[in-house]
């Protein structure tokens, strides 16, 4: 086992590095807004020294036969079950969310892990017939290269995991950076796949200044791909830096999901449904419904019933097992969730709870519906990522699929129905990478994840999520003659 040097988050490069005389950032307790950790700032000598480690590293990586770094991906997955109640509870403690679902996170980080394991034993390429006789073609599949990663702060395990398994089992080395809001679960993840037997200089995890880490890490002639999930903006600047130096990208970035509930359903049950899934991760999630358009007569009901479910809701510490929500994981977005609700009032919208910061100690937002909500208002325009609910009324199905697509962003998209017809018309209509009908079906391992529009491109999930770091080679020979 590759011990930590310190019970405190650090960087690794080639194993675990003390502090040493690196500059520190305070990692806070969203929920009490404790100074609880210290992280160390990578300096462009650690990122040198990580991007060297990735070039050796490549190389011995992607010399294993894809059997035995499948082996290894999926013992790195064991090590995340094993050590779930650990890794859970870092999570909690720095990010927020309920302990319960940090406990799913890891476990889905298992799973993805284990998926990976399984679909980087399946980079197949293929043969193809050739014009002349004794001509041998094929096309076939190498690792992309060494991968610069920028995993977020909402789903510190989950996310980062989708990045390093991926790179890895495509027999990539990758440099993470880790969200610095949120990093000892990332630390104890890394840890799981170093222990696992991941080559030193395959995995890499750095924090520090992201705009240093991104300037330096992208131009660099190593690094042969970039993956970030982030928001709409720092996500179309590095894919400007990636697009200078002819990098290709995966771009995870926001969303500000519709969800088009149709008067076939009961609006009741659709919207008790909604709500429970709305305000997980206090909607801190990118493919969180936030737009609800409701059919006509089913609209009143749904309102009534989402709103006494976010009144009803119990916010509170992510320890307490009580707690259905839990606070922001930072401060950063309370005066701008605040500011959404006012513009939106102050607009005609109407609000029915919350809209306002809960306390002064901790990071924490009232669970918010506005119903009657302008198209023009900021508020359905910009992604809230907060708990945020806007409930409006539609008519017909066209208005439905036209107010739905109004926004720049393509990530998730929901519809409720019972009529076949209408279904299959969400699915072609809705403009969004994913669209799932009737049910919460989104973010398996093996599903492919990702945007249209502003909200990205590339795909995380699936054979998809593997292709991403793949290329194709293609080859033809003919006998010496
Ligand atoms: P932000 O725009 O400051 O940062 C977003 C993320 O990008 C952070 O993880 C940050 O560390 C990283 N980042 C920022 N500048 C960078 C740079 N120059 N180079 C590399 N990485 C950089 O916003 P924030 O307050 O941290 O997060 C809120 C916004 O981020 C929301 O609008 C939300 O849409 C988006 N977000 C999206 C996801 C997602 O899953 N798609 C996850 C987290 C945050």
């Amino acid at each position: 086992m590759d011990q930590r040097v310190t019970d405190q988050p650090t960087l690794y490069i080639g194993g675990w590095l003390e502090p040493g005389n690196r500059d520190m950032l305070p990692v806070e307790n969203p929920a009490t807004n404790e100074t609880i950790a210290q992280l160390p700032v990578a300096s462009i000598a650690d990122l040198d020294r990580a991007l060297e480690l990735a070039a050796a590293g490549f190389e011995t990586w992607r010399a294993q036969p894809a059997m035995a770094r499948s082996n290894i991906l999926r013992k790195a997955a064991q090590l995340l079950r094993e050590r779930r109640d650990i890794i859970a509870a870092a999570i909690t403690r720095e990010q927020g969310k309920p302990l319960r679902e940090s406990e799913t996170e890891v476990s889905n980080g298992a799973d993805i892990t284990e998926w990976f394991a399984e679909e980087g034993r399946r980079a197949y390429g293929r043969i193809i017939p050739a014009r002349q006789p004794d001509t041998f073609q094929v096309a076939h599949v190498e690792p992309v290269g060494p991968v610069a990663a920028f995993s977020p702060w909402n789903f510190p395990v989950s996310q980062a995991v989708r990045k390093i398994a991926g790179s890895l089992a495509a027999g990539c080395s990758i440099i993470i950076k880790g969200p610095e809001d949120t990093p000892s679960a990332v630390c104890e993840t890394v840890r799981c796949f170093v222990d696992a037997g991941v080559a030193v200089g395959a995995l890499s995890l750095v924090f520090g200044r992201p705009p240093e880490i991104s300037s330096h890490l992208i131009p660099s002639p190593v690094i042969r791909k970039v993956s970030f999930t982030g928001s709409v903006p720092v996500g179309k600047h590095l894919a400007a830096m990636a697009a200078q130096h002819m990098k290709p990208c995966t771009m995870e970035l926001g969303g500000h999901g519709p969800a088009v509930i149709f008067d076939d359903v009961d609006p009741v049950k659709a919207a008790s449904a909604f709500a429970t899934f709305k305000y997980r991760n206090a909607s801190q999630v990118c493919i969180s419904p936030t737009r609800f358009f409701v059919q006509g007569a089913a609209h009143d009901a749904f309102l009534d019933t989402f709103v006494s479910y976010a009144k009803g809701l119990k916010v509170g510490p992510g320890s307490d097992p009580t707690t259905q929500m839990g606070p922001l994981a930072t401060s950063r977005r309370l005066d701008f969730l605040e500011n959404l609700v006012q513009e939106a009032v102050a607009a005609g919208a109407k609000l029915h709870c919350g809209g306002a910061r809960m306390g002064n100690r901790g990071n924490y937002f009232a669970p918010t519906v506005l119903s009657n909500v302008p198209d023009e208002a900021r508020v359905m325009q910009e992604e809230p990522f907060g708990p945020i609910a806007l409930v409006n009324r539609f008519s017909d199905e066209e208005e439905a699929w036209r107010r739905a697509n109004a926004t720049s962003y393509g990530l998730a998209a929901y519809a409720w129905t019972k009529d076949a017809g209408r279904a299959a018309r969400a699915g072609a209509k809705l403009e969004a990478g994913m669209v799932t009908i009737n049910h919460f079906g989104l973010a398996t391992a093996e599903t492919p994840f990702g945007g249209v529009k502003d909200s990205g491109y590339g795909r995380e999930g699936g054979s998809e999520g593997l292709e991403a770091y793949l290329i194709t080679k293609f080859v033809t020979l003919r006998p010496y003659q």
